[in-house]
């Protein structure tokens, strides 16, 4: 069954075997079965006709000679001349068509003659002879004489012999008929083939081209018309083909001819034999190589080009394309070439040769790698900055840097130094790649400035020791107000670095500068956190650091520690009057002499303003203490030159040790503090030990402070006058009106225990303007019930002067309370005036314009000069008591009264005398013809009702 499917298959295999290919084979072929059709059926019924006409033929014989056999045997039978019968009869069966005859008699005897076997030439097959069996039938015929039945003759047909005539018969037949077929088929072949011979001639037109135009002709006569019309036809359509193809070819040749012209213009092209041999290149290919023709043809291309690193497999024949690239070594350096090696084939579909098509993509390729190292060097100047930002400390951001740099350049060495211009030497701060002798710190002589470069390379070199630094490449390290070092790099080779990668050093240089001037920065802030930027000496932020150490160290050991409180006294009247450059060259001055008294350890501090603050860590005894303190007190005291000048302060320190006086830095200063204010008031310039009943003092100074906030509004303050006598007529020239505070415990509190207080706290400015209402106030009370009121002179405070609007306040006042402003007078002291001269006399000039009389209070204790006074519009000098007290005893003092009424006579100025307390102090003034006279001699400070009294009982001096 399986075999079934096969069949089809097997059939379809056989019929393409047998069927011939060509035209004339199967026409021949188609024409030759015909025929051998057409005779076999020929032959087949002319078999047919001779069988039955043979059968027939013999089948008549058969009865006549069976007649014949009968009358001879008749007569021989009747006679019973069986030989006679016999020999009849062999004589009969010879050439006959029988095998045998026979006679039977009726008495059962027989007779029989059988022909003598013959050979036959062509014997009959067997179906033949069965066939020939078949169709005769033996002859009976019964010999009868007269009547009488004698017997039978018999006789059987020799069927072999007639088979083989007729087979014989057949075979000739055959012959012919197969002759005359190869002969007609003969002719048949020979006339097809010649007949479509012309059709195989189509064959080679094409081969043959423009030669088959003769085709035509070339045709036989007795070609068949439809083929010479086929061939025509294909002739015809052919010719126009050509036309139109060749022009086609032609257009195509010229443009491969420019096709290939452009390829060598564009590219650098070779051709290669199948083994892998340049066997021809272009012009480009020569100049890119940079050999000549004869070296490159005949070389491997295999070897005109090695694959890139990691990019692949070499190119080695095969039949399919390759792409890659290659790195040439050219003459002048090395190249890459992007590569197509494309294979020819040739007919059969072999390689023939291969053409190689190149382009040179170094620029390309130096392109893309400048711009990934680009990037890459973007990425490390990005992690340098980062780093860079965390602000953590210099070496580890240069060391950084150093391997940055190396990393950045490819190189293996890279190095930061610093110089120091100063010491003219420069120390390695960080280094890649060196061995480890060459440590960070490693000092090298000469700075180099920032246009050479020679030393930076030594450096490198003997850094590397053995190693030689082939090239070096560095920037410097340039912060925004000096050269800090350099950045250096060294390449094992010679090498030149290219500009970007001078960029990039730069890059990380500027880096390491922004990091460096933070550096700079945070330690300057640092130091100006912890030092006073005047003086350079620690602030008191330090200062309470260095006492905490101090009272640890002397908490844990045997010695004491100590603080020194120092106040400069009346600096604030320096710098008020000469200005703040001169207050600050004073402290600085001031700062150096308290250094000097100072032993190494102690640390002098500056708390600000005129305070400062020593620090004695080690204090044996408070005689120390005491020696160092006479020092300041005493260095404090001498001039200072400043301007040209000699200028005089004093000092007033306040002592105070551990543990003593307090257990933890701020109460011990706050003990030094208290101590150096119970200097202060006992009269400046000394020094004073902590007392713990200072601090009561201290506390009630709190308590005061604390209690002035609310005697404003409390209606505790209240106004004393003290009178002024004209000293020639003794009449009244005026009152001083004198701050009193009544304090509901206290009592009458006087000015001196709280106007620097309403100062410091600022409250002198409500204070201030209520005084100057009240006395307005008071004047206008007085001119309703009085004849003659006196000017009444009003203290004013430096900070009032300061105040803007003062002039104004004061007019609006005036103006409220509607008296004449000729009742007011302004007192002034010196150092008020020279704090801002120019503000001062603005303000004076307003005030004398509104009509009010102005003058010069406490003189003498200041340090101007009459001068310098003329420049304000005063009308009176108030000459300062510590002058009129020892009058006329002290010869010096009243020398200089004397000659200070003199000149302020000669400029035109009032003089008052304050403090006179003795007839002596009054004889003497008046024998220095001074102007008035203010003290307890005539009246000390009185209240408003019993300087109204005085007012009703004396003389009052007439305005002037
Ligand atoms: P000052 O301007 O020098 O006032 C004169 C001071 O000398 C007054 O002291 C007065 O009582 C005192 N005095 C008068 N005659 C004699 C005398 O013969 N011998 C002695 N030893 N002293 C005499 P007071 O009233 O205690 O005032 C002290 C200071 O307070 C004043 O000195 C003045 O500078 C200031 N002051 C007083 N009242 C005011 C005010 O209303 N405003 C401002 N800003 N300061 C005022
Ligand atoms: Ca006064
Ligand atoms: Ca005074």
């Amino acid at each position: 069954m399986s075999t079934l499917p096969a069949l089809p298959a097997f059939f379809a295999r056989l019929h393409q075997l047998l069927l011939p290919r060509s035209l004339v084979g199967r026409v021949f072929t188609l024409f030759a079965l015909s025929m051998l059709l057409f005779v076999t059926a020929g032959l087949g019924m002319f078999y047919r006709h001779q069988f039955l006409q043979h059968v027939e033929e013999t089948q008549d014989a058969a009865s006549t000679l069976v007649e014949v056999a009968s009358q001879a045997v008749e007569d021989s039978a009747v006679i019973g001349d069986y030989d006679t019968v016999k020999r009849t009869l062999s004589t009969m069966i010879v050439q006959s068509p029988f095998h045998s005859a026979t006679f039977i008699d009726l008495d059962g005897g027989v007779i029989r003659v059988e022909a003598p076997d013959e050979t036959y030439q062509a014997p009959a097959p067997d179906w033949m002879t069965h066939r020939v069996a078949g169709a005769l039938f033996d002859v009976n015929r019964v010999v009868t004489v007269g009547g009488k039945d004698y017997g039978v003759l018999r006789l059987s047909f020799n069927e072999r012999k007639l088979a083989a005539q007729l087979w014989s018969l057949l075979l000739q037949s055959a012959g012919l008929a197969a002759v005359a077929l190869f002969v007609s088929l003969v002719l048949a072949r020979t006339l097809l083939a010649r007949w479509l011979e012309n059709l195989g001639r189509l064959r080679f037109y094409g081969d043959e081209g423009a030669a088959s135009a003769g085709l035509e002709e070339a045709l036989d006569n007795d070609a068949p018309l439809e083929i010479r019309e086929a061939i025509q036809a294909v002739n015809r359509s052919a010719a126009s083909m050509r036309d139109q193809y060749g022009q086609r070819i032609a257009a195509l040749m010229s443009s491969l001819v420019q096709h290939k012209s452009a390829l060598d213009q564009a590219a650098i092209v070779c051709e290669v034999d199948r083994e892998g041999r340049i066997t021809g290149v272009n012009e480009q290919f020569v100049r890119h190589a940079g050999y000549t023709r004869e070296e490159l043809i005949g070389a491997e291309l295999a070897r005109v080009g090695a694959p890139l690193p990691g990019s692949g497999r070499a190119w080695a024949p095969s039949d399919s394309v390759w792409n890659g690239e290659v790195v040439v070594s050219s003459r002048d350096g090395e190249r890459q070439w992007r590569r197509t090696v494309v294979p020819i084939f040739d007919g059969a579909g072999l390689v023939e040769k291969y053409i190689c098509i190149d382009f040179d993509i170094t620029e390309r390729k130096e392109f893309e790698d400048a711009i990934i190292q680009n990037a890459k060097r973007q990425g490390l100047l990005a992690r340098l900055g980062r780093k860079a930002l965390e602000a953590g400390p210099l070496p580890e951001l240069f060391a950084m840097a150093t391997q940055i740099a190396c990393e950045g350049l490819q190189v293996r060495h890279a190095a930061v130094f610093g110089f120091a211009p100063d010491r003219g030497t420069a120390a390695l701060q960080a280094g890649h790649g060196f061995p480890p002798h060459a440590a960070a710190g490693a000092e090298f002589p000469h700075v180099p400035g920032p246009d050479s470069s020679d030393y930076l390379a030594r450096w490198g070199r003997g850094l590397l020791g053995a190693i030689d630094a082939g090239s070096s490449i560095e920037v410097f390290i340039v912060c925004h107000d000096r050269l800090y070092g350099a950045l250096a790099v060294y390449a094992p080779v010679e090498r030149t670095f290219q500009e970007d990668e001078d960029g990039f050093l730069n890059g990380l240089a500027n880096i390491l500068a922004t990091a460096i001037e933070r550096a700079d920065a945070k330690s300057r802030l640092t130091y100006l956190a912890q030092y006073d930027a005047l003086t350079g000496l620690p602030n008191r932020h330090r200062l309470s650091s260095c006492l905490e150490e101090a009272i640890a160290g002397s908490a844990s050991g045997a010695h004491c520690a100590g603080v020194m409180f120092i106040d400069l006294d009346r600096f604030k009247s320096v710098n008020d009057m000469m200005g703040h450059s001169v207050g600050d060259e004073l402290l600085a001055q001031a700062s150096r002499r308290l250094q000097d008294c100072v032993r190494p350890g102690d640390v002098v501090a500056r708390l600000g303003g005129d305070e400062f603050a020593v620090v004695l860590p080690h204090l044996a005894s408070n005689l120390e203490a005491e020696t160092i303190a006479r020092c300041i007190v005493d260095g404090l005291a001498r001039p200072f030159l400043l301007q040209g000048q000699q200028i005089f302060v004093s000092a007033s320190v306040g002592i105070a040790g551990y543990p003593h006086d307090g257990l933890d830095a701020a109460t011990l200063l706050k003990s030094a503090d208290t101590a150096m204010y119970s200097a202060k008031n006992s009269g400046r310039n000394n020094f004073r030990f902590f007392e713990a009943a200072m601090h009561a003092t201290a506390a009630r100074r709190l308590q005061t402070e604390t209690d002035l906030h609310l005697a404003l509004e409390r209606g505790e303050f209240e106004l004393h006058y003290q009178p002024k006598l004209r000293l020639d007529s003794g009449a009244v020239s005026g009152f001083e009106a004198l701050l009193r505070w009544r304090h509901p415990e206290r009592g009458l509190v006087s000015p001196l225990e709280f106007i620097a207080i309403l100062e410091d706290t600022g409250l002198i400015l409500p204070v201030g303007e209520w005084v100057i209402a009240e006395v307005c106030r008071q004047l206008g009370a007085w001119s309703e019930t009085l004849e003659n009121v006196p000017p009444v002179a009003i203290n004013l405070s430096a900070r009032q002067l300061a105040h803007a609007g003062l002039s104004e306040t004061v007019r609006a006042i005036v103006a409220a309370a509607g008296i004449d402003p000729r009742l007011l007078e302004f007192e002034l002291t010196e150092s008020m005036l020279m704090a801002d001269p120019e503000a001062a006399v603005a303000i004076l000039s307003n005030l004398k314009a509104q009509g009010m009389r102005l003058s010069v209070d406490d003189f003498g204790t200041g340090y101007s000069s009459l001068a310098y006074l003329k420049r304000f519009p005063l009308d009176a000098l108030k000459i300062d008591r510590t002058f009129v007290r020892d009058l006329p005893t002290d010869g010096d003092d009243a020398a200089i009264t004397k000659a200070v009424i003199s000149l302020a006579h000669s400029l035109n100025l009032k003089v008052v005398a304050e403090g006179v307390e003795t007839i002596g102090h009054v004889r003497a003034l008046e024998a220095y013809q001074c102007d008035e006279i203010q003290g307890y001699y005539i009246s000390r400070p009185l209240p408003p009702a019993a300087a109204a009294a005085l007012l009703a009982e004396r003389a009052v001096a007439a305005l002037a």
